[in-house]
């Protein structure tokens, strides 16, 4: 037996379970819990080169582990359950975005540098005055937060000269289109310290890694990485156009 501690994976240090302690993957006695398990040999189906016991180095046999302990549907099942689900989900978002960015290929876009693509779940904020522009402020229930769940907020520009028209720009994304649609509705022309605000759905553009035909490696990326549907495009000249026309056919 290694010197490892009894009861946690070396490699994710959770406790192991039960179910994890019954693997007993290598003959060197070297204990990793299912998922770091499952990852390993995951891992090894890309590269083709064997799964290997961390502790010893040798191959793992993959047919004796999952005959002799469970089957492979629980395995995964057990895998999925884990608290390190979060990685799972993780790695499945990878797979799905990069399969949304080969479409590229197929459909070039049109003067990409001009379109512009509605952002359903953002709201974008302008004249926001400088003593409501802290993100604690933003959030309360009694102010954006009543709308629905906020994932993120974006302040920019604040303090700016408050006659320029552009100064105060809060960026809120939520959860859903209809939370960013009732914050638009509530917010746009309310007088917030004798002057009105704006709200708009907010836009962004098309990614230039994924244009230039590459996979965009970038995690936070905010740009579009797949052909957007035509009725949430227009060209960045008409954004407010657009804006206003696609509130307009909400209020029906
Ligand atoms: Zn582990
Ligand atoms: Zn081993
Ligand atoms: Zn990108």
């Amino acid at each position: 037996m290694s010197t490892q501690a009894k009861d946690k994976c070396p490699l994710c240090m959770e406790t192991m379970d039960l179910t994890d302690k019954q693997l007993k993957p290598c003959k060197c006695g070297y204990e990793i819990c299912l998922w770091c398990w499952h990852h390993i040999m995951e891992m090894d189906q890309k590269d083709e080169c064997g799964g290997r016991c961390p502790g010893c180095r040798s191959i793992y046999n993959k047919d004796r582990i999952l005959g002799t302990s469970i089957s492979n549907q629980i395995l995964k099942e057990l895998c999925a359950d884990k608290s390190n689900l979060q990685h799972e989900q993780m790695k499945l978002q990878k797979q799905k975005s990069a399969t949304n960015q080969l479409r590229v290929a197929e459909e070039p876009i049109d003067h990409p540098d001009n379109v512009r693509v509605i952002q359903r779940k953002l709201v974008y904020i302008i004249g926001m005055p400088s003593e409501f522009a802290s993100e604690k402020i933003l959030r309360q229930k009694n102010f954006l937060g009543q709308y629905g769940k906020i994932e993120n907020i974006i302040i920019d520009n604040i303090g700016a000269n408050q006659q320029i028209p552009d100064s105060g720009r809060v960026y809120v994304t939520y959860s859903r289109e209809e939370e960013a649609v009732l914050c638009i509705e509530a917010v746009n022309g309310f007088i917030l310290d004798g002057r009105p605000l704006k709200a708009t759905f907010g836009v962004t553009r098309y990614c230039h890694i994924w244009l230039s035909n590459k996979v965009c490696q970038k995690p936070n990326c905010s740009y579009v990485h797949q052909k957007a549907l035509p009725e949430d495009v227009c060209t960045k000249d008409d954004v407010g156009v657009f804006c206003a026309r696609y509130k307009l056919l909400l209020a029906f």
